[in-house]
């Protein structure tokens, strides 16, 4: 509903666009009210101006700390115009209802630059104004609060188009915009404390867009704090939203290390029955079978020496046999939606152990933004949500896949998206056969993958490592042909990998030489 301006209330510490606003108000009519500044500057320009302390019938006072902090103002903000008990109050105590503020902040990011001294700084900690932008927005209903002069220009427009009143679709903008300046503006102050006497008030400093859930003992490291936050506002669930069966605190590894599983193993959500056991956030084994207690047979086998102290994830409800197999390993945290009874009772025996029950998997193809701290700074990502299809596969070989190599590719390929760069996945049969993860050269990461399938053929009592007649998967294109060719050695027949190389041709060519079908996703799935 329109709102035709009667008063507004304008106290700005940036005087920048303030006397064209001030005329722009004038000539529809409004009364101008302001603090000591604002006015002086309004009737500078020659414009009728009433002094706040001529409204609230108080002085302004405490070297201007308390000019607005009055019932006369934040009543006349705060009021519910059509709220019959409100409007007797405004009369018996005399109100008069403001329906625009203007307000924006002492500088306070600009005290602290300058090098001003602490009394300085914390005299530019402005008290009266978030109150008036906090009031003025909470009442958006009625009232129009502007915190950014460069907002003047549309409000004048928006005046003069609808004969001096604002929209209510305007005034819910203005107030959004408003809450997040007065969240900002604390944020500095609370980082200028932590920072200026070097407490570790760290992590309450994240206060102002996540609540802390807990404490945790240390971080990475024993001489590192620790903490878990959860998104203050809506969020999607995820591994900090599971809940917890069994065991001792989670630790800050732990998380990192459940998650890096839980968002792998959610890949195969509508998939078989898939276990992805990980180690310092990278799986060193993943695999779909038609029970679950042969995918976590698979997936141990594929590196049991690693899989001691790992995290591990399933896709669906554990059962008896699964839990029974788990319990057999050393495993720091397992995963699952559910779990049924007989998996309940045989994780009891093991106190340690911490059972999570995530519920539903969290959609792999879900948006949202990913955070990561460089010195100074922040860098921030869309989520790494693509997936690629049969359909996106383009055949760059003489000889095409299989149906096998196919169905090998892609799940090789699923798995690499989750392993550390350099990646490169061997997968036969729907599981890996070698896992090498974040060396500084594919090459490397080709051959380690390899050493480490022949390693587990000898543990397991194979005939011969399982990288012979597998599908391998590479994170990002091979710029030479010698990853390629390493890969060969191991023995793989179907090479899947995002292209894109200059020397596609040389890399393909050598394919062709060893009879390798080999496909292009068109898709990176870097990750570091
Ligand atoms: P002026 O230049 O008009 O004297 O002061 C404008 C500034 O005062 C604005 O930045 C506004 O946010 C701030 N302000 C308005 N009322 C109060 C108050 O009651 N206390 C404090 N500390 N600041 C106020």
């Amino acid at each position: 509903s329109p709102v035709k301006l009667t008063r507004a209330l304008l106290s700005v510490s940036d005087k920048a666009g303030l006397v064209e606003l001030g005329q722009a108000l004038a000539r529809h009519g409004v009364e101008l009210v302001s603090t000591g500044g604002t006015a002086r500057a309004l009737r500078e320009a020659g414009l009728d101006v009433r002094d706040i302390s001529d409204l609230t019938g108080f002085p302004e006072m405490m070297d201007g700390r308390v000019k607005t902090l009055h019932p006369k103002v934040h009543g006349g903000l705060l009021a519910v115009r059509d709220n019959p008990e409100h409007v007797a109050s405004m009369q018996e105590h005399e109100i008069g209802a403001i329906d625009l503020v203007v307000v924006n902040l002492y500088p306070f990011a600009a005290t602290v630059a300058k090098g001003a001294d602490r009394d300085e700084i914390i005299e530019n900690i402005d008290i009266g104004g978030p109150s008036m932008v906090r009031s003025a927005a909470k009442n958006h209903a009625s009232v129009a609060i502007v915190t950014d002069p460069s907002d003047y220009a549309e409000l004048i427009e928006a005046l003069d188009a609808d004969g001096g009143a604002t929209t209510l679709g305007f005034r819910r903008r203005l107030a959004a915009k408003a809450y997040s300046a007065t969240a900002a503006y604390d944020a500095m102050i609370s980082q200028w404390f932590a920072f200026a006497d070097q407490q570790q008030v760290f992590p309450d400093m994240l206060a102002v867009t996540a609540n802390k859930r807990e404490e945790l003992r240390y971080g990475e490291n024993p001489h590192q704090k620790a903490a878990l936050y959860i998104p203050a506002g809506p969020h999607a669930r995820g591994i900090a939203q599971a809940e917890q069966l069994q065991g001792k605190e989670l630790s800050y590894n732990n998380y990192n290390d459940a998650d890096a599983a839980l968002e792998l193993v959610s890949e195969f959500r509508d998939g078989p029955p898939t276990v992805v056991i990980v180690k310092h956030a990278n799986p060193c084994g993943v695999a779909s079978a038609d029970t679950l207690i042969e995918a976590c047979q698979a997936a141990l086998a594929c590196d049991s020496v690693s899989a001691f102290g790992g995290i591990i994830a399933v896709n669906r409800p554990l059962d008896g046999p699964t839990a029974e197999a788990i319990s057999g390993i050393f495993t720091e945290v397992v995963a699952a939606p559910d779990a049924d009874e007989d998996a309940r009772a045989i994780f009891a025996k093991k106190k340690n152990l911490r059972l999570l029950l995530t519920g539903e998997l969290p959609d792999p193809a879900r948006g949202g933004l990913m955070l990561k701290t460089i010195a100074g700074g922040y860098l921030v990502q869309s989520r790494d949500n693509g997936r690629v299809t049969r359909e996106m596969l383009k055949t760059v070989t003489r000889r095409a896949p299989t149906e096998q190599e196919l169905t090998d590719c892609l799940f090789a390929w699923t798995v690499a998206k989750h392993v550390k760069s350099n990646a490169i996945v061997y997968a036969k049969g729907g599981s890996t056969a070698g896992v090498g993860a974040g060396q500084m050269n594919r090459l490397e990461s080709a051959r380690i993958a390899a050493w480490k399938a022949k390693d587990a053929a000898e543990k397991a009592g194979w005939a011969e490592p399982r990288t012979i007649g597998s599908a391998v998967a590479s994170d990002a294109f091979f710029p030479f042909a010698d990853g390629l060719l390493a890969a060969v050695e191991a023995g793989a027949t179907a090479v899947i990998q995002p292209g894109g190389s200059i020397r596609d041709e040389e890399v393909i060519a050598a394919a062709d030489e060893a009879g390798l079908a080999m496909v292009f996703t068109g898709m990176r799935h870097f990750r570091h």
